[in-house]
Formats: structure tokens, C-alpha cells, sequence
């Protein structure tokens, strides 16, 4: 079965639902990064996060990105995601071995660091994207998006993320969930949630086990009136072109483009997000100056 995000609501909206399975794009950003266990963990968090806040977009032109920088052996890491849940990313440094930690689970949170900020840039298509940053709380990813929606956006959220990676360092299973509760949810009911989220064993395990996004939503909201709103497929998807990258460098200015065309030979272009090769011909350097 094809990754896929759920959207879902309590209370006529009171409460707002995603969960995703996202295994395959995972993999693929493993196989084209040839990330080490950990570094799949890390970006395939992230990848999973920013694939929900996609779907979130209130523009079908609108992107968004996440920054991660914590300062640890992995270096920045950056994700996007379209309004249709096309993700895409890449970290610094993708071979990053570290020791497994005292409960099992890879060690992200030492991976990525908790020395720096996430950063978040919703582009709705208009002028100005909105930015919003917060510090990182624990580098373990979830807990640093949580720390987001509630800093700064204001909406007490939680966020679940998880990646199971195999024996032979493939992507086994990967998703995750982020609930969101909008000002007019009952106080009342909070703690109940609390304590459901708190007995919710790691995500990957249901999802190893077959078990699907909606599986998991209705085991926290089952019994609060569950309605599921729509499913999106999402996948890894570069979105990277020859003219994208002849824009790019068109936007570097008559100075730097000058200095390429003395240089008389074809500019290579490595696309950071899917590897892609691209080439510029000195013809075309040429004539951008003109
Ligand atoms: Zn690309």
C-alpha cells in the first residue's frame, strides 16, 4: 500500500486530526541520501511532519519548510512539502553513527542536537512567508514540533513521529500523528487525551504491525465521535528542473553570472534535495547576460 496522510475531526472541529504511514518515502530518501540509521530517523521524521503541515496549507501554490539546526553530527536539516503532501529533503552530514541508546531506540535527539532552533516558513504564494522559530527542546523532532505549535502558533498541539529502521538499515516502518486542539475544545477533556496519548505505545510498532493511520486515530478519539475527513497520498517527489536551476542562477546577479562565463566551461548543478545532475552550457551562461 502507497504512504498516505488522514485527516480527521472531533466535536464539529473542535479537535483536528492527521495521521500518516509514510514508509516508502522514507526509503526512498534513504536511498537517494545513503542515510545511516539514525540519519533516516532524523529525516524521516521531519519528512513525515512537514508532509501533515502541507495538507494544512490553505493555498494549493502554498509550500512549507522546516529548518533544523541543533548544532549535532548531523548538521542542518531541511524538509518541504507542497499543498499536496510532495515531500522532499536532506541533511549535512548522512553518515552519522552514533550508540544505540540504554532503551533500544536509535539516539536522534544526540544526532540532531538540542543547541538551536526549528525553524518553520509557510509560503502562502503572497508577498512574505510567515516564519516562525522556536529552540529545540529535546532534538528528538516531535517534541520540538509540539514545542512550535504551541510557542508559535498559539494551538496546543501533539505530535507523534516515529521510524523503524531494519537490520540492514532499510526503512521498516515510518509515520505519525499531530493533534490539534482549536480554543473552544472542552478543557474538560484534556486530561483525558493526556492520558490516552500517554499509554500510546511507539507509533512504528502499530504500523510495523500492519496497522493503519486510522487504526491509530480512532484508538485515541475513537470514543470522542471520530469523523475521518479525507485521505492524500504523499510521496517523496522532487520538484527540481533545468529551469529552476537556470533561474537560480539567473537570480545571482550580472557580477556572478560575469564571473561563470570567464570561466568558459559547463557549470555542474547537484540538485540537494534528489542528487539530480544537472548541466549548464556555457551557451546558456552567455546569454543570460544579455
Ligand atoms: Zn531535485
Amino acid at each position: 500500500m502507497g504512504d498516505y496522510i488522514v485527516k480527521a475531526m472531533v466535536m464539529d472541529g473542535k479537535l483536528l486530526a492527521y495521521a500518516s504511514t509514510t514508509r516508502n518515502t522514507v526509503e526512498e530518501a534513504r536511498r537517494i541520501h545513503g542515510l545511516s540509521p539514525v540519519a533516516c530517523a532524523a529525516l524521516g521524521r521531519c519528512l513525515t511532519a512537514v508532509g501533515m503541515m502541507g495538507i494544512m496549507l490553505k493555498s494549493d501554490k502554498g509550500s512549507i519548510t522546516v529548518q533544523i539546526n541543533g548544532n549535532g553530527p548531523l548538521g542542518n536539516i531541511v524538509a518541504c512539502s507542497n499543498s499536496k503532501a510532495n515531500v522532499k529533503g536532506y541533511l549535512n552530514n548522512p553518515n552519522v553513527y552514533l550508540p544505540i541508546r540504554p532503551d533500544g531506540k536509535l539516539d536522534v535527539g544526540s544526532a540532531v542536537g538540542r543547541d538551536g532552533t526549528l525553524t518553520v516558513i509557510r509560503d502562502l504564494g503572497l508577498k512574505e512567508p510567515y516564519i516562525g522559530k522556536v529552540q529545540l527542546v529535546t532534538g528528538e523532532i516531535a517534541d520540538d514540533f509540539t514545542a512550535y505549535y504551541a510557542r508559535s502558533e498559539q494551538t496546543p498541539s501533539s505530535v507523534g513521529l516515529g521510524v523503524l529502521v531494519d537490520t540492514d538499515g532499510s526503512c521498516k516502518a515510518a509515520g505519525g500523528f499531530i493533534i490539534q486542539l482549536m480554543p473552544d475544545f472542552p478543557a474538560n477533556m484534556i486530561g483525558v487525551l493526556e492520558e490516552k496519548l500517554g499509554k500510546l505505545s511507539t507509533i512504528t510498532k502499530y504500523l510495523e504491525s500492519g496497522k493503519t493511520p486510522e487504526y491509530l486515530l480512532n484508538l485515541l478519539l475513537g470514543d470522542m465521535g471520530l469523523e475521518i475527513l479525507y485521505r492524500v497520498p504523499t510521496m517523496f517527489n522532487c520538484d527540481c528542473s533545468i529551469e529552476k536551476v537556470e533561474r537560480a542562477i539567473y537570480s545571482l546577479g550580472r557580477r556572478e553570472i560575469e564571473k561563470l562565463a570567464e570561466e568558459n566551461e559547463p557549470l555542474e548543478v547537484i540538485c540537494d534535495f534528489c542528487g539530480k545532475k544537472y548541466t549548464v552550457e556555457t551557451d546558456k551562461i552567455n546569454e543570460m547576460l544579455k
